[in-house]
Formats: C-alpha cells, sequence, structure tokens
C-alpha cells in the first residue's frame, strides 16, 4: 500500500463533513471516508478521527472545531468502545 503523509492526508480532505462519504482515500483511492469526533464536556475543540471505511487507514486531527450539532464522543469509555469497534485502523496520530 501506498505511503501516505499526515500533510498529505490533510490535503485530501474535503472541507465539509457530508462531503466526506464522497471522498477518496489517498491511500488506496477507494471512496468514502469516515470521521468521528472526540472531545470534552463544554469545550468546542477536540479532535476528529477520519479513516477510509476500504482499507482502514486515516489520521487524528488534534484540536479540531467541533461543530454544533456534532456527534462527539465525550466519556473515556465511549472512546474505547469506538476503538474496539475499529481496531482494524490504521491511524497516523
Ligand atoms: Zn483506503
Amino acid at each position: 500500500m501506498k505511503e501516505v503523509t499526515y500533510l498529505e492526508w490533510l490535503k485530501q480532505l474535503p472541507k465539509c463533513d457530508n462531503l466526506y462519504s464522497s471522498s477518496c482515500c489517498p491511500v488506496c483511492n477507494c471512496k468514502g471516508l469516515s470521521y468521528q469526533y472526540m472531545g470534552f464536556n463544554d469545550k468546542d475543540i477536540g479532535w476528529k478521527i477520519v479513516w477510509c471505511e476500504s482499507c482502514g487507514s486515516g489520521i487524528k486531527i488534534s484540536r479540531t472545531k467541533i461543530p454544533s450539532g456534532a456527534n462527539v464522543l465525550i466519556e473515556d469509555k465511549q472512546q474505547e468502545a469506538f476503538f474496539v469497534a475499529h481496531s482494524n485502523l490504521n491511524l497516523i496520530l
């Protein structure tokens, strides 16, 4: 599989969250990226996990603004459950 850097990932990401599902993975070129916000109570800055549904490659984007109304995993347990459910992911941190 192609080696893709963090910056190359960032360049490839769509500006708008609703365009992720129609965006292509920079690693395997398949269409269909997913994302998940994680953060803290009462803070609109958190982080975002972005990954490819096909090959499991992805990145963690630190210090990102969480849009109002977005689905955010706040609790440690929820975040752990996410990574258990997505144990195939190969993230650049
Ligand atoms: Zn991929």
